[in-house]
């Protein structure tokens, strides 16, 4: 038996410790295994890495491990592996990327919810036998002997009914059914509460694959079949039935004994999504951030017990503890959800390649309108490219109208909310009855106030951000700190009283739109009417059913739902991002009005979407309008590669934050300085400059922009910098390799 084990703990570092395995704990410790050690003057979690009979350091200073998990939840040995090289890669340590990789609940040994259910243990005649002897005796025992018996004889099947069911029908207590329980007759056993996902079953309909659809399965499935590691992207607008090409792939996994595993962005992770897979695939585990501890932990052990192998989840489902997997789906693989903004800050996608090279598996990501990174891959055939460029079913692309604000304004007088055209374009369908989604990515009712005497606009004090006026609740809040409070009588600058509302938020969208169309029903879609555990889940499926008229929404309602009814689509504001510090701003664009407008007119009715935009001729409008993915990304990619962006280039962020900017600004200028000592090219290192949002929650924010030709030129980069990297002193600092966001 190894008596020492090395461990790495949670917290940014990145060395292996070495611990005694206690006599209690022999045959316990194996790799994998998570363990509470003693660290300084805490115990903290861990996770054994290796095991060995001979200790590397002094044995005097070797402390004993305190406390060891379940070695049947350990992690397998692929995630040790991919967790390891998540730590190397994306600079954290491995006992925090593998706590990452972990449901905290697992490690707390959490159980699910679990239910007493009562079932006849002997045989019918024996029963019988009893019962005769108990109706005198025990007249309780009896009724609920009774009750069980009537039931397996109705049903032929040995079925346990909830104790509480039992003990409302027929009066009988605990004692009694444990005394029968004694006697060998019934058993009372914990049954996991079920979860009851509303199910929404579409009917399994018989589906022929479109000559496109075939030719991605087969290319897919003979990936599958030869075992080699094969990446692919799966390129087709909404409504071409990727989906389904997904489905059939799956299938051919699970009939070569292999596991799967289906990455989602969290919102499209709706009932609707899970029920296609399970229908197809059977049981499925799924995993996300809406779950209890209980629920989280018990798919999580349902996964590494084998019971199911297909996961389908959220980011963090790509650590599914799965054997021998197949094949790895990243459905909308362009969203920036799969990226995690806090430590380890991984890319759930790009770690999809690195598990699926790992354990030779073909991994497909797909989208209607793929990052650039992925379309570079594909276009330069490092993945294989599927097409899918129709729409199943000949059901035709939406008609795009394009409406200028600034002309619309000048027109008009005055600045509308809803153009003429929008307008009349809603008047007719509600007169046909069909369904109309509106599109607006701001939350509140004003999104601005100003003051009108010295321009002043009110922002959170702890945030550099400007305060939105929310009317229902009737106070002003920073949608970054969640701070309210009430609207001031007086500019808080100069004291005139001529503070002004402006901008447009969805809840002054709803306002107007109510106005325009007294008669017609609409549903308002976004963070601050969505509160509850599945309320978007049932919105959207209330919409569906065609309770409302109008859905109106932020980008919760872009995606993740096939309306068959809905022919209209409105885009209020289709630029309202464009011009965003962030270089990535222009695909955003692209990717919103993609989304939306493809909502429209999926089944036999055409649809019809008005996009209303202040630049209009800007490229990423014009080709999001044209429904042009291939036209959008050469100029994007033109663009990127004259300022050495990503895809042609590698970028990492060291984002430091702390009370005071002074000390901020020296300790990154000390990192910039060692960072260009190490680079043949200076100009690879940009800042300290503050950050496009300065402040948040009271804190400075200051970053600096590695743009480098190649992850390994960053790595090399960054370990010539030290202590500059490191929080501490009132300073945070963050890594962010590969960052999506800039701001
Ligand atoms: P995507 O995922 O690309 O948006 P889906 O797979 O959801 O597209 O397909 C859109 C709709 O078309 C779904 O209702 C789906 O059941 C249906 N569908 C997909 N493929 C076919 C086919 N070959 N024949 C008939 N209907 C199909
Ligand atoms: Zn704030």
């Amino acid at each position: 038996m190894p008596r020492f084990a090395g461990v790495v703990v949670d917290a940014p570092l990145n060395t292996v410790y070495h611990y005694r395995i206690p006599p209690e704990f022999s045959g316990l410790v194996e790799p994998g295994v998570h363990v509470k050690v003693p660290f300084g003057p805490r115990k903290i979690n861990g996770y054994v890495v290796e095991v060995a009979d001979v200790c590397p350091i002094e044995e005097k200073r070797v402390k004993d491990i305190a406390q060891v998990g379940e070695p049947e939840e350990r992690v397998t040995p692929d995630l040790l592996a991919l967790t390891e090289w998540i730590a190397v890669y994306y600079r954290c340590g491995w006992g925090e990327a593998l706590a990452a990789a972990t449901p905290s609940s697992v490690r707390k040994g959490v159980k699910e919810k679990t239910v007493l259910h009562l079932s006849l243990t002997a045989e019918v005649e024996e029963a019988r036998a009893a019962l005769e002897f108990f109706k005198k005796k025990a007249k309780k025992q009896a009724a609920a002997l009774e009750f069980l018996l009537l039931k397996a004889t109705a049903s032929g099947l040995a079925e346990s009914f909830p104790f509480a069911e039992v003990e409302t029908a027929t009066g009988a207590s605990r004692t009694a059914v444990r005394a029968l329980e004694e006697k060998g007759l019934v058993a009372l056993s914990p049954v996991p509460l079920h979860r009851e996902l509303a199910s929404l079953a579409e009917k399994s309909k018989k589906i022929v694959l479109t000559g496109e659809q075939h030719d991605a399965v087969e290319r897919i499935c003979a990936a599958l079949s030869a075992g080699k590691f094969s990446p692919f992207l799966l390129f087709g607008v909404t409504g071409s039935g990727k989906t389904e090409v997904y489905l059939q792939a799956l299938e051919h996994a699970l009939s070569l004994n292999k596991s799967a595993l289906v990455l989602v962005p969290e919102i499209s992770l709706t009932p609707q999504t899970v029920e296609r897979f399970r229908i197809r695939a059977g049981e499925v585990a799924v995993l996300h951030s809406h779950m209890t501890d209980g629920e989280r932990a018990e798919e999580w052990r349902r996964l590494r017990r084998g019971e199911t192998r297909v996961a389908v989840g959220a980011r963090s489902a790509i650590f599914a503890p799965l054997d021998n997997l197949g094949l790895i789906i990243v459905d909308e693989e362009h969203e920036r959800t799969f990226k995690q903004d806090n430590t380890p800050r991984y890319n759930a996608r790009d770690v999809a390649l690195v598990r699926a090279r790992e354990c030779g598996a073909a991994v497909v990501l797909g989208s209607a309108t793929p990052s650039l990174e992925s379309w570079h891959n594909a276009i330069t055939e490092k993945y294989t490219l599927l097409s899918l460029p129709n729409r199943v079913g000949g059901a035709k692309p939406p008609k795009t109208v394009v409406v200028d604000m600034k002309t619309e304004w000048a027109e008009v007088k005055q600045m509308s909310v809803f153009s003429r055209e929008l307008q009349r374009s809603l008047t007719l369908c509600l007169a046909k009855k069909e369904q109309a989604i509106i599109f607006l990515n701001r939350r509140g009712f004003h999104t601005y106030v100003h003051c009108a005497s010295c321009g002043e606009v009110l922002g959170c004090a702890d945030c550099d951000i400007s305060l939105t006026w929310h009317k229902a609740s009737e106070d002003l809040r920073c949608h970054y700190c969640g701070l309210r409070k009430p609207m001031p009588k007086a500019c808080p600058s100069c004291g005139a009283t001529a503070l002004r509302q402006t901008g447009t938020g969805t809840e002054r969208a709803e306002d107007i739109f109510r106005k325009l169309f007294p008669d017609a029903r609409v549903l308002r879609m976004d963070s601050d009417t969505m509160t509850g555990r599945d309320a978007h889940a049932r919105a959207l499926s209330a919409f569906a059913r065609g309770e409302y008229d109008v859905l109106l929404g932020t980008q919760m309602i872009a995606k993740g739902f096939d309306f068959p009814n809905v022919t209209l689509v409105g885009v209020l504001s289709a630029d309202g991002a464009i011009n965003l510090p962030d270089f990535r701003s222009a695909e955003r664009t692209f990717q919103l009005i993609t989304q939306v407008v493809g909502r429209a007119g999926r089944a036999d009715k055409p649809g019809r979407a008005v996009v209303q935009a202040f630049q209009p001729e800007h490229y990423a409008v014009q080709s999001a309008l044209a429904q042009d993915f291939p036209a959008f990304a050469e100029k994007e990619l033109a663009e990127r590669e004259s300022l050495g962006y990503p895809p042609f280039g590698r970028l990492a962020r060291i984002i430091a934050k702390g009370a005071s900017p002074v000390k901020i600004k020296t300790l990154l200028a000390q990192a910039a300085e060692k960072l260009k000592g190490a680079s043949r090219r200076p100009l690879a290192v940009l800042g300290p400059v503050p950050c496009p949002v300065e402040k948040i929650q009271k804190d400075y924010r200051f970053h600096i922009l590695i743009k480098a030709r190649s992850h390994r030129e960053i790595e090399t980069m960054l370990s010539a910098c030290g202590n500059e990297l490191s929080s501490g002193k009132g300073v945070q600092v963050a890594i962010d390799i590969d960052p999506l966001s800039l701001l």
